[in-house]
């Protein structure tokens, strides 16, 4: 079990060791890998064992909609890479936040929101959540008076995501969340951008962390998943019986997977990122691109935001993450340099071992009204790449080729 004397405490492990080791749960076979539990149930020693597991009074497992052993070394592994006292994972990133919200709010409540969100986010809060008597704000993110203006007396949750999908607006998240404190309402913060390696939102204030397990933590493209992290009182108290009853369950088959996506976590985001930072600095000076963001640069506008929080709980920044979105002036340039791409592959994933590069206007964002992405900057020439493990040589090649035929 984690937490055995052997190896000192979790608590005190290096990142690397959290990642190979964290929430390793043996059978009494004593496998080396971790176990892939494929059951949706559990049998008990007696009608009073079941009796006390259903009383709470014997912590086993009941059901795997409520939790399974391979789930719970994922959600173990994450929580201690996070800092994090508890972790609940669900089926998907957006199952996560839609949980995340939910669990928080009721009719009549408000949420102040950055108007730069992933898109589904942007329809639950717009489209779901007024059906259910919950308004929201949308402010210019990286405004941090815009948050304390948008407060009303009914303000129960700030949702910050930060890099923003898909310009990398960047939120100061320490700051937001002393804002939002101070109104008495929540902070989740979507991480999924950042990753844990490189943005620890609980040291600036987080009350809620939402991953989509689904980008780097796979990131082999393979399987979707997502979680949501906190304090055990809050997450029990919140979240503990909507996921019980609305069943947002993580499959214990994706969850192996992720476990094992995990384990090799901090070695790829920091090598994706260097290559990001190095890819952003050679493209930058193109005669084609006529703004780029990349919150590593200091050209970017909130570089001294990301500077201070990008640093995973360190005094330096490790990286502006893996994400790079540039503006070729047009929708005609944009696609002539998407259809040039021979290596990088045209896709509106992110955070994945091949490079992929998105035209956000026409596909993540076209749900959005023009007028609403003109309201974010996001013009029919932006293109966002999501850098991959590829060689740096290679994808500059072929990101330089396509900028001459765009
Ligand atoms: C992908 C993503 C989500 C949703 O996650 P899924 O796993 O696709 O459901 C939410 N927020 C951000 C920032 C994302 O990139």
């Amino acid at each position: 079990m984690a937490g055995d004397d052997k190896g000192g405490s979790p608590a005190d492990w290096e990142v690397a060791t959290r990642l190979v080791r964290g929430g390793t749960a043996r059978s009494q076979f004593g496998e080396t890998a971790e176990a892939l539990f494929l059951t949706q149930s559990y049998v008990y020693d007696s009608a009073e064992g079941a009796n006390a597991r259903f009383a709470g009074e014997d912590p086993g497992f009941i059901y795997t909609r409520y939790g399974n052993p391979t789930v719970k070394m994922f959600e173990d592994r994450l929580a201690l890479l996070e800092g994090a006292q508890a972790c609940r994972a669900q089926a998907s990133g957006m199952a996560s936040i839609h949980l995340a919200l939910m669990g928080l709010l009721k009719a009549g409540d408000h949420v102040v929101a950055g108007r730069c969100l992933f898109g589904s986010c942007r329809w639950i809060l717009n489209t779901w959540a007024p059906r259910f008597g919950i308004e929201t704000t949308f402010v210019d993110a990286p405004d941090v008076d815009a948050w304390r203006q948008a407060v009303r007396p009914n303000t129960k949750v700030f949702l910050i995501e930060s890099p923003a999908n898909p310009l990398l607006e960047i939120t100061d998240i320490a700051a937001v969340s002393a804002i939002a404190h101070e109104a008495g309402a929540k902070v989740i913060v979507d991480n999924v951008f950042a990753t844990p390696i490189l943005q620890k939102p609980f040291q600036l204030g987080a009350d809620v962390v939402v991953y989509s397990a689904t980008k780097h933590i796979d990131g082999q493209g393979r399987v979707m998943g997502g979680a949501i992290l906190g304090d055990t009182a809050l997450i029990d108290e919140a979240y503990r019986d909507p996921i019980r009853h609305t069943g947002p369950a993580l499959s214990p088959f994706n969850a192996w997977v992720l476990l094992n996506g995990l384990v090799t976590l901090d070695l790829r985001v920091r090598a994706q990122s260097k290559t990001a930072a190095d890819l952003a600095d050679r493209i930058a000076g193109s005669q084609k691109i006529k703004a780029l963001r990349y919150p590593g640069r200091p050209d970017h506008p909130q570089y001294e935001v990301a500077r201070r929080q990008m640093t995973g709980g360190t005094n330096e920044m490790i990286g502006g993450g893996t994400l790079i979105a540039f503006d070729l002036g047009d929708q005609a340039a944009a696609f002539r340099f998407l259809n040039a791409l021979e290596l990088v592959d045209i896709s509106n994933n992110l955070g994945d071992a091949k490079s992929m590069a998105t035209h956000p206007t026409t596909t993540t964002h076209r749900a959005m009204t023009e007028e609403q992405r003109l309201e974010i900057g996001l013009t029919p020439g932006w293109v966002r790449v999501s850098v991959g493990l590829e060689g740096a040589h290679d994808l500059a090649r072929d990101l330089e080729r396509a900028l001459d035929a765009a």
